[in-house]
C-alpha cells in the first residue's frame, strides 16, 4: 500500500482555486478515492493552500475516511490580508484532531511566481511554523526559487521542528543534506520520471529510504507518460519503480518503508 502525502483533491474536481466545493464536487472526489484505492493508494493527505481551500480540505476529510487534511496559507496566497485568514486557520487547528487535520501546509517561500513580497511571505511562513509547533502538527513545506532564504528561516526553528517534509523536493544535494540533518523528510513525486531530472534522481540515490515520502501533488505534476494531462493519486505507483531501481530494492520495500515514514510524519496511527 501507498500513502499520497501531498494531493489537492479540491483542484481535481474544480478548475479555480479559492471557492468552496459544491455538493456535486464533494461527491465527485469519491471516484478519485476509489481509483486510488484500486491502485494501492489507501490514504491521501489533502493539502490546503489558502483559507478557503483549507476549509475544503477539512470538509473532504470529514466525508472520506481515506482522506486527512492540512491547513495553511501557501506563500503565493499570502495576500495583504493574510493575517485575517490566519486567525480562522488558528481556530481550526485548535480542534485539529476532531477535524482530522494532521498538518500545517503547504507553507513556505516562493520567489518564482511574481509579484511577491518577500517579507510578507516570511512573516506568514514563520506564523505557520509557530502554529505547527504549538499544536504539535507536521509541516508541509513548499519552496521555489527561495532555497537559501527558506533554510535561513527554518534554521531558527530547526531544533524544535520534529515532523516536517519538503514537499515536491527539487532542491540540490547541499539543501537536502541540511534538511536531512534536521530530520526532515523529502517528498518525492512524478518529476523523478522526467528525462532531464538527473538532479532529483541523484538526491534520491544519496538519501536513505527512511527519509523519503511519496506524493503526487495531483492534479499537478503527472508522470512522464501522462505529461500534459491531469494527475491523480491513482498514478502514484507509476513512479515508484524509478525509486526502487535507484535504491536497489523492490517496489514493495519502497511502499512499506515510505508508508511507515508517512505514518510517522503525520502521526496517522494515533
Ligand atoms: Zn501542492
Amino acid at each position: 500500500m501507498f500513502i499520497d502525502t501531498h494531493c489537492h483533491l479540491n483542484m481535481i474536481v474544480k478548475e479555480n482555486f479559492d471557492r468552496l466545493l459544491t455538493d456535486d464536487e464533494l461527491k465527485a472526489v469519491q471516484t478519485d478515492i476509489e481509483q486510488a484505492k484500486a491502485a494501492g493508494v489507501t490514504t491521501i493527505i489533502n493539502v490546503g493552500t489558502s483559507l478557503v481551500e483549507s476549509l475544503n480540505c477539512i470538509e473532504l476529510a470529514r466525508r472520506y475516511k481515506e482522506v486527512f487534511a492540512t491547513v495553511g496559507i501557501h506563500p503565493c496566497d499570502a495576500t495583504i490580508t493574510w493575517r485575517d485568514d490566519f486567525k480562522t486557520i488558528v481556530q481550526k487547528v485548535k480542534t485539529a484532531a476532531s477535524l482530522r487535520v494532521v498538518g500545517v501546509g503547504e507553507v513556505g517561500l516562493d520567489f518564482y511566481h511574481k509579484p511577491f513580497d518577500k517579507q510578507r511571505q516570511k512573516d506568514c511562513f514563520k506564523a505557520h511554523i509557530e502554529l505547527a509547533l504549538e499544536h504539535d502538527l507536521a509541516l508541509s513545506i513548499h519552496v521555489r526559487e527561495a532555497g537559501e532564504e527558506l533554510l535561513y528561516v527554518l534554521e531558527e526553528f530547526s531544533k524544535q521542528i520534529k515532523r516536517a517534509v519538503i514537499h515536491c523536493f527539487s532542491q540540490n544535494q547541499d539543501f537536502a543534506n541540511v534538511v536531512l540533518g534536521w530530520g526532515f523528510y523529502l517528498g518525492i513525486d512524478a518529476p523523478i520520471t522526467y528525462p532531464k531530472n538527473e538532479l532529483l534522481r541523484n538526491v534520491v540515490t544519496n538519501t536513505p529510504l527512511t527519509s523519503l515520502v511519496l506524493e503526487t501533488d495531483s492534479p499537478f505534476l503527472p508522470p512522464q507518460e501522462l505529461r500534459g494531462k491531469k494527475n491523480h493519486p491513482a498514478y502514484l505507483p507509476k513512479f515508484v519503480q524509478v525509486i526502487a531501481d535507484l535504491k536497489g530494492v523492490s517496489v514493495e520495500e519502497v511502499a512499506a518503508v515510505t508508508t511507515s515514514n508517512a505514518k510517522k510524519l503525520f502521526r496517522l496511527d494515533g
